[in-house]
């Protein structure tokens, strides 16, 4: 499977991590731990023009 990756920072430590998503998977969201602190990530994903990396948005999950 294809995938791209690109880094966000994470909304609890504050440190860069590493995120993984497929290129069509677009609008939607879904959480992934931090690497660092291994709290729970909420990540939405919204879709740019094509060909151009969809937008990543962090938040925290208790929010
Ligand atoms: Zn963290």
């Amino acid at each position: 499977m294809f995938l791209e990756s690109t880094t966000a920072s994470c909304p609890y430590c504050g440190e860069f991590i590493e995120l993984l998503f497929e290129p069509l998977d677009t609008d939607q969201h879904y959480y992934e731990d931090c690497q660092v602190c291994c709290q729970p990530i909420l990540i939405k994903l919204t879709s740019r023009s094509e060909g151009e990396l969809p937008l990543f948005r962090c938040f925290r999950a208790d929010e």
